[in-house]
């Protein structure tokens, strides 16, 4: 689980806010939605990413699956720089690159039958044999065959949710970024889900951007863990030292190893673009950290923190 499926280098993404104002032509800047992203997946793992909602977990997993356009920084496959390829190369790579939204209902045509939904998307990347895709990729979730005459609509949550991850594995993904794959799930199904994830990716050598605010889930499927707020990367090391003795103010505060809340702020990325993001709330903070960007460094194997006071 050594070799580099995706290197994110130096990533920005840049997200315009709102327009206000007379005929909504001032007040509109960008803002950084990432701000200097740089992350390794290695084939087979799974990258856990951590963070407060609204902090770039769902924009850094467009961008790692070609669906967002960084402003700035690389994206390389196998080593291979892929920020800027167009057209036909683009689709290619991003059917093996697949997503997995938070709701099924934003992947899903509610009122389709599901075999047809697949066909088309075969059809759109030349995919031969699509019957059979579609039955293996039903039964990979544990869905009967019969769920391909099925419009969502007749399907519980659940099942629903299974049918999105169904559509992703149907094309034969190299690596999946699945953004909060169980969270709308009854309780005890996320067992469920989670095996399944696992054994999915054990048979086929997938690789997994797994983005969840939930302990649980994070400490059932991921190697390793990444944490990230306000478009920033604080901290990334193995997942049992992450959850368990993360370094960082912010990861410890998130992750309750500190007591303490982190104020929630609604479209807070990119409001601080000079020092540190959590300098409002951090109790550790410095006069340096309000001016200075912290740079991550080692600070143990494979274990990489962005703290002044680390
Ligand atoms: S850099 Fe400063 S404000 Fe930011 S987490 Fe570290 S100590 Fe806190």
């Amino acid at each position: 689980m050594t070799e580099a499926l995706l290197e994110l280098q130096n990533l920005v993404v840049l997200r315009h806010t709102d327009p206000t104002g007379f005929f909504g032509l001032w007040g509109a800047r960008p803002v950084r939605a990432l701000d200097g992203v740089s992350l390794t997946l290695r084939r087979g793992e799974t990258l856990g990413i951590m963070g407060g909602a609204g902090g770039g977990k769902t924009t850094l997993a467009e961008a790692a699956t070609l669906r967002r356009a960084p402003d700035r920084g690389r994206i390389l496959f196998e080593g291979r720089d892929v920020t800027s390829i167009r057209g036909g190369e683009k689709d290619k790579l991003q059917r093996r690159l697949q997503m997995i939204r938070q709701d099924a209902r934003e992947s899903l045509e509610m009122d389709q039958p599901v075999g047809k939904q697949f066909r088309d998307r075969m059809k759109q990347y030349g995919l031969n044999d699509p019957d059979s895709r579609i039955r293996r990729a039903l039964e990979q979730v544990e869905l009967g065959a019969e769920f391909a005459d099925r419009t969502p609509l007749q399907m519980s949550g659940g099942q629903q949710q299974r049918v999105a991850i169904a559509r992703a594995l149907a094309l034969n993904p190299i690596m999946v970024a699945a953004d909060e794959p169980v969270s709308g799930v009854d309780p005890h199904l996320q067992r469920d889900m989670l095996t399944m994830l696992e054994r999915v990716q054990k048979q086929q050598n997938l690789t997994y951007l797994l983005i969840s605010q939930e302990r649980k889930t994070i400490a059932r499927l991921a190697h390793r863990v990444a944490v990230l707020d306000s478009g920033r990367l604080y901290e990334t090391g193995l997942a049992e030292k992450v959850l368990t003795e993360a370094k960082h103010p912010y990861s410890r505060l998130f992750l309750g190893l500190e007591p303490g809340e982190i104020p929630f702020e609604e479209d807070r990325v990119g409001k601080v673009i000079s020092g540190c993001p959590f300098a409002g709330t951090c109790p550790a903070v410095t006069a340096r950290c309000r001016t200075e960007m912290p740079a991550a460094r080692e600070v143990g194997a494979g274990h990489q923190v962005a703290c002044h006071a680390i």
